[in-house]
């Protein structure tokens, strides 16, 4: 299999964590639901080919997220895993079930947006902070590690244009509930390096410097390896990808576009960074998966390899 010709460039990290959310958030948005023991089988291949970090579903009820039902079970399959495995929890009662099920960390998931709030938490951000406080001081109370997810933080479907000092705010009262690792969403993709730098400046004069920051970038509108570089030249050394571009299926009209981890991999060994990901084995685990969702992986990595690895 060919590799990236590596060169290094000055100012940036010498390690990146890749935070896996193929499992979460590729498979919540992907239309076939597969089955929970295919599902844990994905997921020890992604850990196998060297993720330490592996967002493996979300405690919601069946009926927001049919993809995701069997949270419980899939939990159990998979027994003890070497590394990091955060769950979604969307409310006390997933945190309940959460504890009931024996997770180590946990990740909620907030808006930058008053319009998003409303659709999918069907609240206001100020509603849905205050619903979190109970859910993050009790994780951590029980010894949990909390993530907290900021999404719509450049541009929302409704509302257009999205203030820095807005995504500063909610990040901020993520980080006083004690939220160890915020991740920055551009959920419908639309952000340039140039506003990542804006909001990265904002939250920096906001006391929340680069280091415990993540971000999560859409490849929509092809500039998620952009905004990536840019964030990890500004101190950034956390970054969310979804194998094979997982959830962000070019052939369906929901596409989300998550940035593809291959892609992603390629980028960072190509720049001499560490992420203990061997691109092979992750490249034949994509096409394993795309297999079963009958249908190509929109990972241009993916892809560019497939011939070489049959
Ligand atoms: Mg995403």
């Amino acid at each position: 299999m060919r590799d990236p010709l590596t060169v290094t460039l000055a100012g940036l990290p010498s390690r990146v964590e890749i935070y896996e959310v193929g499992p979460r958030d590729g498979l919540q948005n992907e239309a076939k639901v597969l089955g929970v023991e295919l599902k844990a089988e994905f997921i020890r291949r992604l850990i196998a080919a060297g993720l330490g970090a592996v967002e493996l579903t979300s405690f919601v009820p069946a009926s927001w997220v049919p993809q995701l039902s069997d949270a419980e079970e899939l939990v159990a399959l998979l027994g003890p895993l070497p590394g990091r495995h955060p769950v979604l929890v969307p409310n006390e009662r997933g945190l309940d079930r959460a504890l009931a099920a024996g997770v180590k960390e946990i990740a909620v998931f907030a808006s930058a947006t008053e319009s998003f709030a409303q659709r999918n938490l069907n609240r206001s951000v100020a509603e849905s902070l205050r619903l979190f406080q109970p859910v993050v001081r009790r994780a951590l109370e029980a010894g949990l590690a909390v993530r907290g997810y900021v999404s719509m933080c450049f541009g929302d479907p409704w509302e257009g244009a999205v203030a820095p000092a807005q995504v500063s705010a909610v990040a901020s009262e993520l980080r006083e509930m004690g939220c160890h690792e915020l991740s920055l969403g551009d959920t419908i993709g639309v952000a340039t390096p140039g506003q990542v730098v804006e909001l990265l400046d904002t939250l920096a004069t906001a006391g929340l410097g680069p280091d415990r920051l993540a971000v999560h970038f859409h490849d929509t509108y092809g500039q998620a390896l952009a905004n990536t570089l840019t964030s990890l030249r500004y101190g950034v050394s956390t970054v969310d990808s979804s194998a094979g571009g997982l959830g962000g299926c070019p052939y369906a009209a929901s596409a989300t576009g998550n940035l593809a981890t291959e892609d992603l991999v390629w980028q960072l060994h190509g720049l001499g960074i560490e992420t203990g990901v061997d691109l092979e084995a992750l490249c034949r685990t994509s096409l394993w998966m795309a297999g079963l969702l009958g249908r190509p992986s929109p990972s241009r990595t993916v892809n560019a390899l497939a011939a070489s690895l049959k």
